[in-house]
């Protein structure tokens, strides 16, 4: 079983690791104190680089998870904040009809802010940072940055979002 290995860097867009396939972490393959491992060192990077969210692939590691964190945020000024949070293994169930718009940015696309229309809420079922399992419905700031990490699991960045000229 080989052991995860974390990206001292975040990638960026050019690398192939953020398009590859992220498979469901799996206890009998990786251990749950790795995972936990994982998330620590995860949100470390997250507090150096000023980001908000932080998903596996944008450190190299191709498991669906990814962690959530707002204070007092230099890059999201005025952003309400929001407590540490891990989602492992995660299926949104629903999707809100009423969409909103939001400014977003990604550790992973340099120079990119995007308008981007998003549900406003979703209803999403995964692991926390305990490995317990949970379902909770989502909104505001936070259904917004799951939405965007979650994307990063299916391997999509805020720049495919643009016309093909642009990207
Ligand atoms: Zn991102």
């Amino acid at each position: 079983m080989a052991k995860l290995q974390m990206s001292e860097t975040i990638l960026d867009d050019s690398d192939p690791r953020l398009r590859a396939l992220n498979s469901d972490w799996d206890s009998k393959e990786v251990p749950g104190e790795q995972i936990l491992e994982l998330l620590q060192k995860m949100r470390t990077k997250m507090h150096e680089e000023g980001g908000v969210g932080l998903a596996a692939p944008q450190v190299g590691v191709n498991l669906r998870l990814f962690i959530v964190e707002v204070k007092g945020n230099p890059r999201y000024t005025g952003m309400p904040s929001l407590p540490f949070q891990a989602f492992i293994n995660p299926v949104i169930e629903k999707f809100s009809q009423r969409t909103g718009l939001f400014e977003e940015g990604c550790l992973s696309v340099q120079d990119c802010r995007i308008q981007m229309r998003r549900p406003k809420a979703v209803t999403i079922r995964y692991l926390d940072q305990y490995l317990r399992p949970r379902r909770q419905r989502l909104k505001g700031v936070l259904a917004r940055i799951v939405q965007h990490e979650f994307d990063h699991l299916e391997g999509i960045l805020i720049k495919d979002y643009l016309p093909v000229e642009w990207q």
